[in-house]
């Protein structure tokens, strides 16, 4: 398994909560939304929302949220801890 490192420019995607597609299509679920300041939630406006790839350690590297997000704000690259990944895949590394 090799680990992902997953980075959203948030110059670009400002207003996630009014977008929302990386979240829809990401099939591990990696994404995840939450208030930059507590707020009641029931106070809280969508620019209030702050995006971040919260279980990156989930991310299959499938690229359905580069491919889907409309702004290019998403990147997903692997880790680089490689060597010590490869270590870890043939059990010589505990
Ligand atoms: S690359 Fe795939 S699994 Fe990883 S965060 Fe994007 S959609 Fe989710
Ligand atoms: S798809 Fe892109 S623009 Fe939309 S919420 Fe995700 S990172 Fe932001």
């Amino acid at each position: 398994m090799i680990l992902m490192e997953i980075t959203i420019d948030h110059e670009k995607c400002k207003v996630p909560a009014k977008c929302r597609k990386c979240l829809e299509v990401c099939p591990q679920a990696v994404f995840k939304m939450h208030l930059a300041k507590i707020e009641k939630y029931t106070e809280a406006e969508d620019k209030d929302w702050h995006l971040e790839p919260w279980y990156w350690p989930s991310c299959s590297g499938c690229m359905e949220c580069v491919k889907k997000c409309p702004l290019n704000a998403i990147k997903v690259k692997a880790r680089k801890i490689e060597g010590i990944q490869r270590l870890i895949g043939t059990g010589k590394y505990a």
